[in-house]
């Protein structure tokens, strides 16, 4: 545990990004809006098991991995992925109540709703401070990080269901109908019961439904969902004493919406720079990562904004390739595309939809 005895920390927000600042530094005063941790569930919590293990996720909290991820669109176009690696499904609640065990000050029921200078003001009424760095980890809603700068936010909506369908592992569905700004899933999380959800602009319920009633499936749990980021993360993560990490900092997969280990990678970067009293440490340990996000972010905007996703799922339809990184879909489309024969079709189709899309400008 890192020290901070004469600096005063605040952290709002006791997600997996707050709750790993707050459990390497010592004194750390963590508002969590909410009564417990981990709950209301949101998230679908597949995670890279390379990447979790990096960053030091729990064994404890993996429920279940798997090798493969199929992208389809429903019509009969297919892609799969052999995943270097793995991938883990986590029992998220179970996360955040691992991360708490190491947190010794978290004032439940406390939604912060203002920050001035050193103090932070709650829905109750009260006041708190003075703090030398408030840590914002309040999550995709960004009711207090939006004043410095914008994300790409979808509502995402999931429900667990028992189906017949008999599909493997996890599926990636890239149809308009069902989504179109973002994409569909379906995770088997245990036999015969899958993990059914989308994000998209505007009709979800209706949108989850069709694809419920498409699997023949039967809810087994209440629909549960929120915000999903698309990026791109912020352009400076220290603004004097106010600190961004995870989510509310747009440190997201902008193809997946992914957050967790970025969130708790995040989280440790900004705990450790703290404790040495140089939070610039934290945004210069960001920077690369914050570089990547962004080019992935302009994928992104190509790839779902003008859907040459569709197209590029047509042309390499029936291929079954190595997902080199399963936490940068960057290197992993250029891989997949460099390994194909048709690759120069489909990076034309790629660049089409560029040219398009950049073209649209000058109109
Ligand atoms: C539908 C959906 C599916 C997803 N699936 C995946 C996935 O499979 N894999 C993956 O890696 N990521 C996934 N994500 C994203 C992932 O959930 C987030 O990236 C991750 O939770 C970010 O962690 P965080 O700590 O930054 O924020 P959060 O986990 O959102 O935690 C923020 C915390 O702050 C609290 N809070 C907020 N505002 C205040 C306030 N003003 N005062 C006090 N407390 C406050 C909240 O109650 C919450 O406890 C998904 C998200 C959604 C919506």
């Amino acid at each position: 545990m890192l020290t901070n005895s004469v600096v005063r920390i605040a952290v709002i927000g006791a997600g997996p990004a707050g709750l790993s600042v707050a459990a390497a530094l010592k004194d750390a005063e963590v508002f969590e809006e909410h009564n417990v941790v981990g709950l209301p569930r949101h998230c679908t919590s597949l995670v890279s098991a390379v990447s979790a293990e990096r960053v030091g996720i729990p064994r404890e909290v993996v429920v279940r991995r798997y090798d493969e991820l199929y992208v389809t669109n429903l019509d009969g176009d297919f892609i799969r992925f052999r995943i270097r690696g793995g991938v883990y499904l986590l029992d998220r609640p179970g996360l955040e109540r691992r991360l708490a065990e190491h947190v010794a000050n978290i004032r439940f029921g406390e939604k912060v709703t203002a920050i001035k200078g050193p103090y932070l003001y709650t829905e109750r009424g009260e006041k708190y401070g003075p703090y030398d760095y408030i840590v914002v980890a309040e999550g995709s809603l960004r009711r207090l990080s939006r004043a410095y700068g914008e994300v790409v936010r979808l509502p995402g909506l999931q429900v667990d269901v028992k189906s017949p369908a008999e599909l493997p592992g996890i599926t990636v569905v890239y149809n308009p109908k069902i989504s179109q700004a973002y994409f569909a899933w379906v995770v088997e999380v245990d036999k015969g019961v899958y993990r059914v959800g989308l994000a998209d602009k505007c009709c979800l319920v209706e949108k989850l439904n069709k694809l419920v009633k498409l699997l023949k499936g039967s809810p087994v749990d209440r629909p549960f969902g929120g915000g999903v980021l698309a990026g791109p993360p912020v352009q400076r993560v220290v603004h004097g004493r106010v600190v961004l990490v995870g989510d509310a900092a747009g440190l997201v997969k902008p193809l997946s919406g992914g957050g967790i280990v970025l969130a708790v990678k995040s989280g440790k970067l900004a705990a450790e720079a703290l404790a040495r009293g140089t939070p610039s440490l934290y945004e210069e340990g960001t920077r690369q990562l914050r570089m990547r996000l962004r080019a992935a972010h302009l994928l992104f905007k190509l790839l779902y904004g003008k859907r040459a996703v569709d197209r590029l799922l047509k042309t390499l339809s029936g291929g079954d390739y190595l997902a080199v990184d399963y936490d940068d879909h960057v290197k992993t489309l250029a891989t997949a595309a460099l390994t194909d024969p048709r690759s120069l079709a489909a990076l034309r189709a790629l660049l089409l939809a560029g040219y398009s899309y950049v073209s649209h400008f000058f109109k």
